[in-house]
């Protein structure tokens, strides 16, 4: 019998947020190395007959739902043996009752927040994919992974880029994290343009398929400001040595700089599979069913700057960054606020940088913040920008 590494056996992973994007995605990893992932656990909102389903599908015993309302019909959909943890303080009950060996944080919002602390706290490595959680808390959440010797493993696909790119790198070594951005729908508008795009083209996304809000928030590069602030937290480098490319093609996912001169890059196909994959696996690469990447069908590589002055939630971002502490918090939540605004077609698409430009402006940040603190800043935040969108 040969003996197996603890890296190589077969990784017990709860998924929070499986019904979305991300989720469906983890999902089909499982499918695909199933000697190397086995899903134990499973969280959703509300969508009952995909929760269901999936449950039954790998033979899940615990899941959580956090909308009370759809409780009854997820109750009757689900196998008699299988146990509810209704709630938000479900998600956390079920990181608590399962023993996983990692949790996949794949929820939008901040929502993930609590529950990240407590996978921590259980001691399971975990996979995140919700950026808000380390714009908002990232300090907090790295500096509770290493007091408690848990691994976070990023999941963005930028971040498990440079992630790869920095394995065995001393970080003295390293001059700058290069964040690759597809540009969004709006890359090669024109500024009066950009200020009449309508949701439908918003949600157009040129190279990804994604969910709702982070379609929009690469349409505003929003999610670019939102992965330098996580890039500055997961990385422990300062805000001016994270800096963001436009690459149209999407293949290249990020990149570092090292002191020689010399670049390395994580290349592969627009697959959310690709860096979930290797979260769940790491440290080892296992063979799969994904497409290979083939340069001679892909010919041409671009690049170009950004267009910050047609684009400010780069510079908002590298503003609340550079400061820490509350400001993060507040960066991201007025935009959450703006976004649901456009979505529901109570504001416009420039109205969106505008409402978090505003909403940073009168906010009294605090540089070295605790949990309470950042918590207060997002509620306050969330306060003042639906505030200032019904002020008109
Ligand atoms: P989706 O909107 O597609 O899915 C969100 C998932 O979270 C759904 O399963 C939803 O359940 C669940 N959910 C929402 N709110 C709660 C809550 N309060 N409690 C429990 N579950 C909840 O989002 P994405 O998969 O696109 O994104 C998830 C996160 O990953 C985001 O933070 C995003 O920024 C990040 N990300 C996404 C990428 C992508 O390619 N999609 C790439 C990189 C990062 P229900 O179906 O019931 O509503």
């Amino acid at each position: 019998m040969s003996a197996v590494r603890p890296s190589e056996k077969r990784k017990r992973v709860i998924i929070l947020g499986s019904t979305g994007s991300i989720g469906t995605s983890a999902l089909k990893v499982a499918r695909d190395i199933p000697e190397r992932m086995e899903v134990v656990g499973l969280a959703a909102a509300r969508s009952t007959a995909a929760l269901a389903a999936q449950a039954v599908e790998f033979g899940v015993k615990q899941v959580a739902l956090t909308d009370a309302a759809s409780l009854p019909a997820l109750a009757s959909a689900l196998p008699d043996d299988v146990r509810i943890f209704p709630g938000e303080a479900g998600l956390v009950e079920l990181i608590q009752a399962v023993q996983a060996d990692m949790v996949l944080i794949a929820i939008v919002g901040t929502a993930g927040l609590r529950p990240a602390l407590a996978a921590i706290e259980a001691g399971c490595d975990l996979a995140i994919a919700s950026k808000e959680i380390l714009v908002m808390a990232g300090e907090i959440v790295i500096e509770a992974a290493r007091r408690q010797g848990v691994a976070v493993l990023p999941v963005d696909s930028e971040h498990n880029a440079i992630f790869q790119c920095l394995e065995g790198r001393d970080p003295e070594e390293v001059t700058r994290l290069i964040l690759t951005a597809s540009g969004g729908p709006f890359r090669t508008w024109p500024n009066d343009r950009i200020a009449a795009a309508t949701l439908g083209e918003a949600l157009k996304h040129p190279t990804w398929e994604m969910g709702r809000k982070i379609t929009i928030d690469s349409a505003t590069l929003f999610n670019k400001g939102l992965e330098m602030i996580e890039a500055r937290w997961l990385f422990n480098v300062p805000m001016d040595r994270v800096d963001v490319i436009v690459h149209p093609q999407s293949i290249i996912h990020s990149m570092v700089e090292f002191i020689d001169g010399s670049v390395l890059a994580q290349l592969s196909h627009s697959d959310m599979c690709f860096p979930i994959q290797y979260a769940v696996t790491w440290p080892q690469r296992v063979k799969n069913s994904l497409r290979p990447l083939d340069f001679a069908a892909l010919r041409q590589l671009d690049f170009e700057a950004p267009r910050r002055a047609d684009f400010p939630a780069i510079d908002l971002a590298v503003q609340a960054g550079t400061l820490g502490g509350t400001l993060p918090a507040v960066y991201n939540a007025a935009n959450e606020i703006a976004v649901a605004a456009f979505i529901e077609g109570r504001l416009s698409f420039p109205g969106i940088w505008q409402t978090v430009a505003r909403t940073m402006e009168v906010h009294q940040a605090e540089p070295h913040a605790g949990l309470d603190a950042i918590l207060a800043a997002d509620a306050w935040a969330r306060k003042k920008a639906r505030g200032l969108l019904n002020s008109g």
